[in-house]
């Protein structure tokens, strides 16, 4: 299959999903003009830890797995599942490596257990609080078996952050995202690494703050529950974390970083206009999640529906390669904000 990497966001993703599922299926494909609406196209070194990831577990002859390079070429073999470390040098984000290897592990007929080093929270890919405990949650309601430790933070620039991951072999059962149901708890993490704590306190003071604004409907669970953590990392850094959870096994979350020059107040706002975002939009899955989960939802090729909070390019671009991938038809409502497979 020849895919390309230009189409739509023309990102990371399309390289990402296409290993996946190439080692899922058996199917080799051809990536040209990887990333190429990147300000840094070709592959980088997070991406080719993915390639490097996937071709240990599938015995795959590849091709075009260098540094920059816009061209991949990749002949999967047979899963292999077994015990892995896979070290991406940099701080490039681990949990972005485990999405690339997770689904096809997960259908192989053995368990499996990952080492990942690297960036464990970083701007623009899922903060392991996140992958933890929305994506990985919205998985297990999927009935897929996958248990994470956080075993050092990585935080950029240095990286040094180390995931594990358990994957028990599991199938995937489809479930439809229409409702949120009503809304069970709220909590979530102020953490800091080589700063000083009250960081942490002004991040938490300041997100409570601005989420009592909102009033949103606690049914008698009014508590807030944000906890405090201190972690060693070689960079330091800042993270703000907040979750929902709803009935039917629903979770949404938000979070945010810190960088030197922006105030622990400017974390926790946009922490807070990201709640804010989502529950005002009233549809299901945050849109970082839908983009994430779509995949995981497809592949069965059972009729699904969701709504999301944002139709992204992104999520429109996953659709794109699905539908080509798996020969199936996604119908996207923009007015709606739905997307279901009939
Ligand atoms: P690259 O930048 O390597 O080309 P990409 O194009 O896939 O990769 P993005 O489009 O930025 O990169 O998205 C990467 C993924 O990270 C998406 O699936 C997105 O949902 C997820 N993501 C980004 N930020 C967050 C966040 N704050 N919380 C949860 N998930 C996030």
């Amino acid at each position: 299959m020849r895919i390309d990497g230009s189409f739509g966001e023309g990102g990371g993703q399309i390289l990402r999903t296409s290993l996946s599922l190439s080692v899922l299926t058996g199917q080799s494909v051809e990536i040209f003009n990887i990333r190429a609406k990147r300000k840094n196209p070709g592959l980088q070194k997070q991406h080719l830890v993915c390639v490097e990831a996937s071709q240990k577990i599938s015995g795959a002859k590849v091709s075009g797995a260098s540094l920059n390079s816009n061209f991949l070429r990749f002949e999967p073999k047979d899963i292999r599942p077994g015990k892995y470390e896979f070290d991406i040098g940099t701080a490039g984000s681990t949990t972005l490596v485990a999405q690339t290897i997770l689904l096809p592990l997960a259908y192989s007929h053995r368990p499996s257990e990952i080492s990942i080093i690297g960036g464990t929270h970083n701007p623009l890919a899922p903060p392991f609080h996140y992958f933890n405990e929305v994506f990985l949650k919205i998985l297990e309601a999927l009935n897929l078996k996958i248990k994470a430790n956080l075993e050092k933070w990585g935080f950029f620039p240095k990286g040094g952050g180390k995931i594990r991951l358990f994957i028990k072999p599991s199938e995937i059962k489809t479930k439809n995202f229409l409702e949120r149901g009503e809304l069970k708890e709220i909590s979530g993490l102020s953490a800091v690494s080589n700063l000083p704590l009250s960081i942490a306190l002004r991040q938490k003071e300041s997100l409570i703050k601005k989420i009592k604004q909102y009033n949103l409907p606690l049914n008698g669970n009014p508590e807030i529950e944000i906890k405090i953590e201190e972690a060693k990392t070689f960079s330091p850094g800042t993270f703000l974390f907040l979750k929902l959870i709803f009935e039917n096994n629903l979770i949404a979350g938000f979070s945010s970083l810190g960088k030197i020059g922006k105030t622990a107040e400017k974390v926790a706002e946009e922490v807070a206009e990201e709640l804010k975002e989502y529950w005002f939009s009233k549809k299901v899955l945050h849109y970082y999640l839908a983009d994430q989960i779509i995949l995981y939802l497809a592949l069965s090729k059972k009729p699904f529906a969701f709504t999301t909070s944002k139709i992204t390019n992104h999520l429109l671009t996953h659709i794109w390669l699905l539908q080509k991938f798996l020969n199936l038809k996604i119908s996207v409502n923009l007015e709606k904000k739905e997307v279901s497979l009939k």
